[in-house]
């Protein structure tokens, strides 16, 4: 019997369409899955099943009636918890939000939903976006399928974990600096980050509203493209004037051949300190098997990424710093009781309603928008922005796409990092995309042959060329597939139908989730 485990999207949708199985038996499947894999893994602050039934039904009794199911009919997705779905609370993971019920559903949900998928939770995440691990959530830390002791990532390791334990086949991430590439990256499944405005922001709270964008996860490169199909469908949303009128065809690129199309690498992102070994070796293979499917290689020089990370770092926190201002207990967000005054009341719900890194970013948000400080830090960041920006169109005069590691290294204990800027180093590969505007995404090379967890690459292209990233990313994943000793031992042994992508984390493959 079918397994939502071992089932891609597509393969979802086709079985539903086909009548092989009906959208409330594969829900059901989801949700047995989450109940028997949620104790270990903790990736949902909250799971929807009666939204799911109801769902799932409304699925079945259209194919019933004879109606033309949309593309993703059936397929059961979680949603980050910082995206409003109708019916859920939007935490963000924080205190601040605890309580605060969805008034109406994001762009990207309602999207996800029109195409026929199944909302089966909201996923865990780092308090506000704030994080590359998920343990700043105010409710609990969501752990790694692949090694329960160890982080998926951040700032959307919920929706990446529930992802890699195979309890659904789709889901939503944001990223303003890394935080659906890293977590893929960590959790070993496909994460795409498009060019921003290709998705709209309407009903995702903001973060750094010049850096957000939203993005799904998959265990399959095609899986994501049809997500982004779902996502883009429709177009400009008249509700977030960043959304752009663009429609490429992400699924059909899947197809689409990489012979005599050239792949940039930037020797220095090679060489950077912290990358580990395995890592590297994994990025250079990934760079050969491009080779050998017909695309040339080119050697790029960005000479100003070094300053991104910097940059992202007053950029970020002073939009976050505007952007967290509504939270004062009074327009939004947790209310301290029996105060007295209204400044009391503002600052002792801000102090007890926010985690220890939001606050961080807004006090540093604060201080880098004062009057002196702005000139020189604000002004300089929006400099190098510019420089970046300008580096990654030149680059892209000589190649189609980038390649680069995802994440300097694999996934990391909880509580192994505590200093602050040492966590902010996880992103060391991913932020200078978010600053340029244009799109990544990661694809899992299987595992590192030292620490026996994901590793994974991350291809880039120029803005509004994402479809890029699924014609090389299905290049790579035939690849890892074609050859899976060469990259690690993972990909061939663990429970794996032969179907191209990432397999689910051994420990949770075919536990719990059978279809009846
Ligand atoms: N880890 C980065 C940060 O903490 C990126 C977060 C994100 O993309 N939301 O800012």
């Amino acid at each position: 019997m079918p397994n939502i485990d071992t089932m891609t999207a597509r393969q979802i949708a086709a079985g539903v369409a086909d009548g092989a199985f009906s959208a409330v038996e594969i829900t059901r499947s989801a949700l047995d899955a989450i109940a028997a894999r949620e104790p270990e893994v903790q990736a949902f602050l909250q799971v929807t099943p009666e939204l799911a039934l109801e769902a799932a039904e409304r699925v079945d009794a259209a194919r019933a009636s004879g109606e033309e199911l949309p593309p993703l009919a059936g397929v059961p997705f979680a949603v980050k918890d910082n995206m409003n779905l109708k019916g859920t609370r939007t935490t963000c993971a924080s205190r601040m939000l605890e309580t605060y019920e969805s008034p109406y559903t994001a762009t990207c949900v309602s999207r996800m939903l029109a195409a026929g998928c199944i909302p089966v939770g909201k996923a865990n995440m780092d308090e506000f976006a704030f994080g590359s691990s998920t343990d700043s959530s105010a409710f609990h830390p969501t752990n790694n399928p692949w090694d329960v002791a160890r982080v998926p990532g951040g700032s959307s390791g919920g929706s990446a974990a529930a992802v890699a334990a195979g309890m659904v086949p789709l889901a939503l991430g944001s990223d303003t600096g890394g935080s659906i590439r890293q977590p893929a990256s960590f959790c070993g499944v496909v994460g795409l980050k498009p060019t921003y405005g290709t998705v709209s922001r309407y009903g995702v709270v903001a973060f750094g509203s010049s850096l957000d964008q939203v993005g799904p996860f998959g265990r399959t490169v095609e899986d994501v493209a049809l997500a982004m199909d779902a996502l883009v469908a429709g177009g400009h949303d008249q509700y977030d004037s960043t959304s752009q009128d663009v429609a490429p065809q992400f699924a059909a690129a899947a197809r689409a051949g990489i012979e005599e199309k050239r792949v940039g690498i930037i020797p220095a992102f090679m060489e950077a300190e912290g990358l580990t070994a395995e890592v590297r070796r994994a990025v250079e293979e990934a760079a050969r098997a491009l080779e050998a499917a017909g695309a040339e290689l080119v050697d790029v020089d960005l000479p100003h990424l070094d300053a991104a990370i910097a940059a992202y770092y007053v950029i970020g926190p002073a939009e976050a710093f505007s952007n967290l201002a509504r939270f004062d207990g009074v327009r939004y967000g947790y209310q301290e009781p029996g105060c007295t005054t209204l400044a009391a009341q503002s600052s002792l719900s801000r102090a007890h309603g926010f985690g220890a890194e939001a606050k961080r970013r807004q006090m540093l948000g604060a201080y880098l928008l004062s009057s002196g400080i702005y000139d020189k830090y604000y002004y300089a960041a929006q400099k190098a922005r510019t420089l970046i920006t300008e580096d990654y169109a030149r680059a892209y005069e000589q190649v189609d796409v980038i390649l680069m590691p995802a994440a300097p290294r694999t996934a990391f204990k909880h509580g192994e990092i505590s200093d602050p800027t040492q966590m902010y180093l996880s992103d060391m590969y991913t932020i200078s995309i978010n600053i340029a505007g244009n799109g990544g995404m990661t694809v899992p090379l299987g595992v590192g042959e030292e620490s026996g967890l994901p590793v994974a690459a991350q291809l880039v292209a120029p803005a509004f060329k994402d479809e890029r990233l699924i014609a090389f990313g299905s290049a790579l994943e035939r690849a890892v597939a074609a050859t899976p000793g060469a990259w690690a031992a993972g990909v061939a042994d663990a429970e794996h139908d032969g179907r191209l992508g990432a397999p689910c984390a051994p420990a949770f493959a075919g536990k719990g989730g059978e279809l009846a």
